[in-house]
């Protein structure tokens, strides 16, 4: 169990400010086994938020940053990628008669405090304390780059002799693909 709480009796219409961090364990420990994560983890996760009361609910603004190690998708070398992602959620007391669209969501409520929406912008929360441990992994989640480059002109690995051209440049020429008005100005001069 982690120490990712917000206790809602401490919580006032003035925001005030929470700062978690999480180590590789934890994301390590979220990944199901069949899909072992490609990253590595650098340095903590950290997360800084404002929460306050807003009305019957709850508001929570701020910031993740962290920094994993991940192959680059051109040239497979490993490098260093920084991770940043703003977020904003607003969670909504779930009454008595609150009736979650998800039969999960009802657990969720019961053993977390929190259920999450879709979108992740918005939630319920029940209870005197809210987890958000699977808030935040979803965070995390969101700011994974899906084609990671380290540079975003990598020229990645030359198809013809292999060499890594992020690294060693090769004399390799690409078969350029001939343009349609390259085509026709070469018809038109002869
Ligand atoms: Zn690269
Ligand atoms: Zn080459």
């Amino acid at each position: 169990m982690s120490n990712f709480r917000l206790a809602v009796e401490q919580l006032g219409e003035k925001p005030t400010q929470h700062r978690f961090e999480v180590g590789p364990g934890w994301w390590a420990d979220r990944q199901p086994d069949t899909d072992r994560p490609t990253e590595t983890v650098r340095s903590p996760f950290v997360f800084v938020l404002d929460a306050a009361r807003v009305g019957g609910g709850i508001l929570l603004e701020g910031r993740f940053e962290g920094e994993i190690e991940v192959e680059c998708g051109r040239c497979t070398r490993r490098y260093p990628h920084a991770l940043r992602e703003g977020f904003r959620l607003m969670l909504e007391p779930a009454t008595r008669d609150f009736e979650p669209v998800d039969p999960e969501g009802r657990q969720d409520l019961a053993e977390k405090g929190v259920w999450l929406g879709e979108d992740l912008e918005a939630g319920w929360f029940q209870g005197p304390l809210i987890r958000l441990d699977d808030y935040f992994g979803e965070i995390i989640a969101l700011s994974m780059p899906l084609q990671p480059l380290c540079k975003e002109d990598c020229p990645g690995i030359c198809p013809h002799c292999g060499v890594n051209r992020a690294e060693t440049p090769c004399d390799c020429v690409d078969e350029q693909i001939e343009s349609p008005f390259a085509v026709l100005a070469r018809l038109k001069k002869s």
